[in-house]
């Protein structure tokens, strides 16, 4: 089997050699890259299957690299991001960045963003059938959902929530993806529906609301259905 390849691009060092040893230590491919210059030049020579990438770059800002390459590629894009630097993550995410990372963080928190990311890559548009997270499942063909068996009468448009959640297991969702998503593109001013929306979902599939275990919240940003 051939191993995933993963471009690292940061422009500090020390950072650039802990993300590289945490990721060849799993088996991964490394490739590094230092600047934009360098990355720009990187994702189109060594096509790698993943990048890891600083937003605060010597030559130039992170998410030139975001949008340039979702020009053309679904390459899954894991962005490092300094904490209180939601704008940022919010715009990368945006832009199509598959997730991001807050500094400080650990191996743990790495290798899980980059494992999700790859395996959204590797699965692509194909339907997910059935997602299980802890005493939650959920069948999206026949859209049923259960609660340690029990089946959960959801509205229409939670469904369509939890099944966006479903789908994109793992991953960050934006508020405007998750309004995008569920209420269409003319949502602008309808942003408090989500807030609405994912309480009444907790009530019905967390057994605490109050402290979600899989439906989380991501401060600043957005919302993730944990992997189980
Ligand atoms: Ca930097």
């Amino acid at each position: 089997m051939i191993r995933p390849s993963v471009l690292v691009v940061e422009d500090d060092a020390a950072l650039r050699q802990f993300l590289a040893t945490a990721l060849g230590a799993q088996g991964y491919r490394v490739i590094e890259a230092s600047t934009l210059g360098e990355a720009m030049v990187a994702v189109t020579s060594h096509n790698p299957d993943a990048v890891v990438l600083d937003l605060g770059l010597p030559d130039g800002d992170g998410l030139r690299l975001v949008r340039e390459v979702r020009r053309w590629s679904t390459l899954p894009i894991v962005v490092v991001s300094a904490r209180g630097r939601e704008a940022d993550k919010i715009e990368a995410l945006d832009l199509g960045a598959d997730d991001y990372l807050t500094q400080p963080f650990g191996n743990g928190e790495l290798l899980a963003r980059v494992r999700v990311a790859l395996r959204h890559r590797a699965t692509g548009a194909a339907p997910v059938a059935t997602v299980e997270c802890g005493g939650l499942r959920l069948d999206l063909d026949k859209r049923v959902v259960t609660r340690d068996g029990a089946e959960v009468s959801l509205t229409p448009t939670e469904f369509k929530l939890i099944a966006y959640f479903a789908r994109n297991l793992g991953r960050v969702l934006t508020h405007r993806q998750i309004l995008h998503e569920v209420w269409g593109p003319n949502s602008g001013e309808h942003a408090h529906y989500v807030r609405v929306y994912m309480a009444e979902l907790r009530k019905k599939l967390e057994a605490d609301p109050a402290r979600p275990q899989w439906l989380v919240t991501e401060p600043g940003v957005g919302y993730r259905l944990r992997e189980g």
